[in-house]
């Protein structure tokens, strides 16, 4: 569906402090008003699934920036959790791929959030990139073609 972008973002921003209140996001658009052909209910999941897992490993702050560069608008997600090990990070987006920690941040899941959310952006023409740092936090940005 055609969708302005900002708005779309604000309505899940919305919807994610009222399941997490104590968690401090902010949102930072860099343009004016954007219009993209999206499959909203999907990437609504593909975005709640990289704020979960931000949530699930260890941020207190998320920070949400947009922009719109040459052929693409990005949306950069940047956590302050635990990071992922740059040995790990190309594997993160595989089918049931989870880090193996043997301390506290142990946590539960199938390794399947990251997978799911890839292939709804490579649906969209898109991709999605990772950059972290342990123990400092991570940055996922996805890239959706300006139509
Ligand atoms: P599921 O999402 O299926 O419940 P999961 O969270 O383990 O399980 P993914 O969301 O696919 O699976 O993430 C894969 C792995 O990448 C995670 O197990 C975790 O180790 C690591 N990871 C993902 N996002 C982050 C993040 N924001 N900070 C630190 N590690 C992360
Ligand atoms: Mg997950």
């Amino acid at each position: 569906e055609k969708t302005e972008m900002n708005m779309f973002l604000s309505q899940i921003i919305t919807d994610f402090n009222t399941v997490y209140p104590t968690i401090m996001l902010d949102f930072v658009s860099k343009h004016e008003e954007v219009d993209l052909y999206v499959y909203q209910f999907h990437l609504t999941t593909a975005i709640n699934n990289i704020l979960d897992n931000a949530v699930k490993y260890g941020a207190q702050h998320i920070k949400i920036q947009t922009h719109t560069e040459d052929n693409y608008y990005t949306l950069m997600i940047e956590d302050n959790g635990i990071g992922i090990a740059e040995s790990e990070q190309h594997k993160i987006f595989e089918k049931f791929y989870r880090v193996e920690r043997g301390d506290i941040h142990n946590t539960k899941g199938l390794g399947l959030g990251l997978y799911y959310a890839q292939q709804i952006i490579f649906a969209h023409e898109g991709k999605i990139t990772v950059a972290s740092l342990l123990p400092k936090g991570t940055i996922f940005t996805i890239y959706l073609p300006l139509s």
